[in-house]
């Protein structure tokens, strides 16, 4: 025990250090989406998420978004309780039977405008999970979806170049520059 104890005091850790994030990036990152929502809907942007099923993965790094390092409501973008108060609907997993009726009321609770965001590999077509008795399949059987956001899990960088993709998309789609 004793020899455990001094071995931890004199050993650093073993796992390997976590890779630096780029803050620059982020930042960057975090003001277009700001940006591009201000100018689309002239406030900040809400977002809903609901896990349709997911193994938790996509939700960690969806999560990490309102972590101290990223911080994300300084930048106006913020996650709230009420469909009914949301711009924009996030959905990770495949959609599992049991949930599909959850998010068609989720999305149907929403005010117009509004957007969905396929967030992972499952939430595109199923992925792993695709061909389950459990699975309906991927948010598009159940809900029209207007992005796809890839990777298992896709990080949260990856989840911001999806929101400000999907933004500068509706922008396009409205004549706004
Ligand atoms: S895409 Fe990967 S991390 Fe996300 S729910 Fe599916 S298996 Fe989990």
């Amino acid at each position: 025990m004793r020899r455990t104890l001094f071995e931890s005091l004199t050993h650093g850790p073993l796992t390997e250090p976590a890779p630096k994030p780029d803050e620059a990036a982020l930042a960057e990152l975090a003001e277009s989406v700001q940006r591009a929502a201000r100018v689309r809907l002239g406030r900040s942007l809400s977002i809903r998420h609901v896990d349709a099923g997911s193994c938790n993965g996509c939700e960690l790094e969806m999560h990490a978004l309102s972590n101290a390092f990223y911080d994300l409501e300084r930048f106006g973008l913020r996650f709230v309780a009420s469909p009914r108060h949301a711009d924009v609907l996030t959905v990770t997993g495949p959609v599992t039977k049991n949930m599909r009726e959850a998010l068609q009321r989720t999305y149907h609770a929403m005010p117009d405008p509004k957007w969905v965001i396929a967030l992972g590999t499952c939430a595109a077509a199923g992925g792993i999970f695709a061909g389950s008795y459990a699975c309906v399949g991927g948010v598009s059987d159940v809900v029209p979806v207007d992005l796809h956001v890839r990777g298992c899990p896709p990080s949260p960088n990856e989840i911001l170049k999806g929101l400000i993709a999907l933004l500068g998309h509706v922008n396009g789609k409205a004549g706004i520059p």
